[in-house]
């Protein structure tokens, strides 16, 4: 069983979010529950809360189908005090929200150094903010993102993945989200069939299929190795539709959200219907 979807709009409310996805003929989505722009949002109020639940469960979605994700400000491998310290409260505040609205994963982008200090140093980091966000909040599963590994972002690589986690005590709740076009621009080939087994071998290696949390399917408008991370319609890209007929029939890929981030929403509808196609 596949959940498939795409990151939808949360515009009016988070109980609009499984409207759109049901529409879109979706059966998995991902949301941000805040404006992903600002440090702070609005409290959900309980009609927010009771809506979002009532209208997921009319559009048959359970929290094994979502997957929030958080404010593009948060940096958790902050190489400044104050500025960590920030983004530690920020996404413990992201981690609240999901609890209030019953969902078990949190999608985030590792961190950045900045060029301040190593790649190592701030995973650390990026480990140490995930410990202190468990220690506040009873169930969420921090979803570490691999990035493109443009600018100085970190996450870029398995290893990097399997670094943060090994550093994290409690390892039943944090888990990956591989994107494809951040995979393929970090070199990680998907293009072939033969080169999709090698990768996902490699991860299994590195990283485990134990902690694929989610997926973000998108096609890449930039090369593989590019560094850069542009995301393009599924087919229309570098990566080609191989990767995605690859990860719809096999069964690693099951009961986890596989999310579309594509750009051009109007194609999402289409989208979907050709991955659920894919399947034998
Ligand atoms: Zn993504
Ligand atoms: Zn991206």
């Amino acid at each position: 069983m596949k959940f498939i979807g795409a990151h939808v709009s949360a515009a009016g409310g988070v109980e609009n979010a499984p409207l759109n996805a049901s529409e879109i003929g979706a059966n998995a989505f991902a949301l941000f529950t805040k404006n992903q722009r600002r440090w702070t949002g609005k409290d959900f109020t309980k009609e927010n809360i009771a809506n979002f639940v009532k209208n997921c469960q009319a559009q048959g979605f359970t929290a094994a189908q979502i997957l929030p994700h958080d404010s593009y400000l948060i940096n958790l491998g902050h190489p400044e005090a104050d500025k960590l310290e920030k983004s530690r409260e920020a996404f413990y505040d992201e981690m609240r929200r999901c609890e209030q609205l019953g969902l078990t994963l949190l999608n985030f982008h590792p961190g950045t150094h900045l060029g301040k200090i190593s790649e190592t140093e701030s995973l650390q980091r990026v480990s140490e903010s995930i410990n202190l966000a468990h220690t506040k909040t009873k169930n969420v599963i921090a979803v570490i993102e691999n990035t493109a590994g443009q600018g100085s972002n970190v996450g870029y690589s398995f290893q990097h993945l399997a670094e943060i986690i090994k550093n994290v005590e409690d390892k039943s709740r944090v888990g990956v989200c591989l994107d494809t076009c951040h995979a393929f621009a970090a070199g990680y080939d998907l293009r072939t069939k033969e080169a999709c087994c090698a990768t996902f071998e490699e991860f299994e290696k590195i990283v485990g299929f134990e902690y694929l949390r989610g997926m973000h399917l998108n096609d890449s408008k930039k090369d593989l190795g590019s560094r850069v991370d542009r995301h393009a319609p599924l087919g229309d890209g570098f990566i080609g539709l191989e990767a995605f007929n690859f990860i719809m029939n096999d069964t690693r890929f099951d009961r986890i959200p596989l999310i579309l981030e594509t750009p051009e929403p109007e194609r999402w509808k289409d989208e979907i219907k050709m991955l659920r196609k894919m399947c034998n």
